[in-house]
Parts: structure tokens; sequence; C-alpha cells
């Protein structure tokens, strides 16, 4: 697991991480493929969330950053990060993290850059219902996640 020495990047503020595609990657292709043994039962900052119990942590998915314009998606029933869109070589691979995480273990300020940026960053159960509605409709939430925001807008 010589990967895991990468983790010396949460000790070393300006060593930053991030998941870059190294070649063209077509919409709906898979990025990454998780497995049921990466599944654990607690959230940390480096985990994906699977369902209500369930968190992915795989060596890859922990360096995908959050954009509020993304370009992936977490398949939570094939535990794969998707392409959401067609994604260019050396592009950052990214996907919203709200639309994925019920809440998160750390909040941030985000500074992706997009003419629709959320600015203040927790998990998907602080959006405003606006705001839940968004990530539905754009297609950004995972499965397990749409299916949290449908009951809370009552849809
Ligand atoms: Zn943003």
């Amino acid at each position: 697991m010589s990967k895991v020495n990468v983790v010396s990047a949460e000790i070393v503020p300006r060593l930053r991480l991030q998941l870059v595609a190294s070649e063209s990657i077509s919409h709906g292709e898979i990025i990454v493929q998780g497995c049921e043994e990466e599944v654990q039962d607690h959230r940390t900052w480096r985990t994906l969330q699977v369902d209500e119990s369930r968190h992915l942590r795989n060596e890859f998915l922990n360096f995908v950053d959050h954009s509020c314009s993304p370009n992936a998606l977490l398949d939570v029933d094939k535990l794969a990060l998707l392409a959401i869109r067609d994604i260019a070589a050396g592009e950052p691979v990214t996907f919203f993290y709200p639309g994925s995480e019920v809440e998160l273990s750390q909040t941030f300020e985000c500074q992706c850059g997009s003419s629709e940026c959320l600015r203040s960053i927790n998990g998907g159960f602080y959006l405003s219902l606006e705001q839940m509605r968004w990530t539905r409709d754009k297609g950004y939430c995972t499965a397990f996640m749409q299916r949290q925001f449908e009951r809370l807008l009552g849809d």
C-alpha cells in the first residue's frame, strides 16, 4: 500500500494531491472501480457515502476534489466513479460532495470557480430545498442521496 504514504499531504498543507485525467474520458465511462472490501461503516474525510451506514474508502477516490460544476459521480450500486460528461486529458476529476455525503466530516469554503459555486460546502442535508432540487435536477447526486432529497422535498 505505498499509495498510503501520500497521506503526508494532510500534514503538509501546501502539498495538494488531486485525481487528474491522464487521457480523455468519455461520458458514462468508469473512472475508478471500487470494491466491497473497501466499504467501511463510518465516515472520514476520505470516504464516499454509499448508503446510510456504508462508506467507500478507495486509495484513488481519496483524491477526487469537490466542484460545484463536477464531471463525475459515484454509482453507489456499482461502487464506481463514473464520468457524467466528457473529461479532457489533464482535467481534474471532481464530484459534488453534497450530492454524495449526508454531512461532511470537515466543511470548507469552495474555490472551484464555477459560476454556480455554492461557496460554503457541507453535506447534502445542509443544502436549502432549492439547492437540493438543483442538485437532483443537475444529476449531481448519487441514487442514495437522490432518495434523501426526494423524501425531504416531498417530490
Ligand atoms: Zn464551488
